[in-house]
């Protein structure tokens, strides 16, 4: 932990309260398990950042990876291409929303989003429109490299940025999945595209829960609307399924539940099984078409980043894919999530909790409104921790997002631990 401290500069952390808070050097990890150095364990009630499906350490991954280090570890992908990348974009053009065909690798969730808002811009400037104005929805999070900030609305991340951002507006999240809270969110989309619609060249969404934003959800109805009513100002939709997709929400992708095929989806996270960093832009054949035709300066999407479409992080993918195929996992997640909906419950009856919900394999508990200088939820990741469960707040709401592979009385244990730290807490 010294040795840490000495030269790790840790993210999303305030440094300083490593003097009260002792950091955890994990070992080695296996399934929900992490183990640290003196023989303790925990729960990965987060998934490590929601990119865990199947486990840690999981064994076709691992193996697929480590096949693909003796073959080829990397080659550049302009002018060459390889198999693992090849094959992972027909199967991700199979398996996502019709009418999404094309694939543009980067790798990690925030470039995804980059190249989505920098994809939609520069399709609308090649069929000569100037759409420099970005939408998206309050309290929004697509990630922290400046594009994806930009259009992201959570204040603790972006209000320090704010005279470096690109220009966006915000229209109203609805506040629940109620049909009220449905048609007041579409009824201000509405005026906001009366008055600015020609100017925005995409809306992007997290589509049914938001999650940086305290897993806040909301109906699949309103993203059915919102693509009927931006489609008629020419808009594109960025569905950025960073989060949401593959399996979380209870179906592969989230925009399935709307019935919708966004012009573009992000994926990264779960995307590998959590091991390593890789994000994918799928697109349609008419954003493609946009960008294709003899080489002028301006026309061909000219962004690159180093480790695009690695191989060893699309071997990963692949056998990620191939769990998928072969195990029933969504099938067998609508069980585990039923067992997290048992536990759920009996949250409500806690004086200090407002509110619970849940999509699929996302439940959360949010907290009474306590001041975010109180830390409640630190209260509770501290107590986790002593009970060998690793929860991370989002400022008072408490969450579980864990890896599917979680056993039923895994499930039972890590709420009861949060059940418990919630109960806890001194007002
Ligand atoms: N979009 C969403 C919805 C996310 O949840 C995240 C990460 N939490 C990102 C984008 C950014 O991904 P990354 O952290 O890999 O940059």
């Amino acid at each position: 932990m010294e040795r840490d401290l000495q030269h790790l500069w840790h993210p999303c952390t305030q440094m300083k309260d490593h003097e009260q808070l002792p950091l955890i050097p994990i070992q080695r990890a296996k399934g929900v398990w992490l183990y640290d150095f003196d023989g303790r364990r925990y729960l990965d009630a987060v998934s490590s950042w929601w990119v865990n499906l199947f486990g840690h350490a999981n064994p076709r991954i691992a193996d697929a990876i480590s096949r693909q280090t003796r073959e080829l570890e990397h080659v550049l992908l302009a002018g060459f291409s390889h198999q693992p990348a090849i094959e992972l974009a027909e199967r991700l053009a199979a398996i996502t929303p019709d009418g999404l065909e094309k694939i543009f690798y980067a790798d990690n969730g925030s470039s995804a989003v980059e190249v989505a808002l920098k994809m939609s811009y520069h399709a609308h400037r090649n069929q000569k429109e100037e759409r420099a104005l970005f939408l998206s929805l309050s309290n929004s999070y697509h990630g922290e490299t400046l594009g994806a900030l930009s259009v992201g609305d959570v204040a603790l991340y972006k209000e320090t940025y704010r005279p470096l951002l690109i220009r966006n507006i915000q229209t109203p999240v609805p506040r629940d999945r109620s049909p009220e809270a449905t048609a007041e969110a579409l009824a201000a989309l509405e005026s906001i595209l009366e008055e600015h619609g020609p100017e925005i060249a995409a809306m992007i969404v997290e589509p049914l829960v938001q999650g940086a934003g305290g897993m806040h959800m909301y109906a699949p109805e309103y993203l059915r609307n919102a693509q009927t009513l931006t489609r008629r100002y020419g808009i594109h939709l960025i569905a950025d399924e960073i989060m949401t997709g593959f399996g979380r929400t209870g179906t592969m992708f989230a925009c399935e539940q709307a019935g919708i095929s966004p012009d573009f989806i992000c994926l990264s996270k779960g995307l590998t099984g959590g091991f390593l960093p890789l994000s994918a832009v799928v697109t349609t054949e008419e954003i493609y078409r946009a960008f294709y035709g003899d080489y002028t300066e301006y026309k061909a999407f000219l962004h690159s980043h180093s480790y695009t479409g690695n191989p060893l992080a699309c071997a990963a993918a692949l056998a990620t894919l191939e769990i998928f195929e072969t195990e029933n996992v969504l099938a067998v997640n609508r069980e585990k999530a039923e067992r997290m909906a048992d536990n759920l419950h009996r949250f409500t009856a806690l004086d200090n909790v407002k509110s619970v919900r849940q999509t699929g394999m996302i439940a959360a508990v949010e907290m009474i409104d306590y001041p975010a200088t109180d830390r409640k939820g630190l209260e509770v990741y501290r107590h986790g921790l002593e009970h060998e469960v690793l929860l991370r707040p989002l400022g008072n709401v408490i969450y579980f997002m864990p890896p599917y592979i979680i056993e039923n009385e895994e499930i039972d244990m890590m709420m009861n631990v949060a059940y418990e730290g919630i109960e806890g807490i001194r007002n």
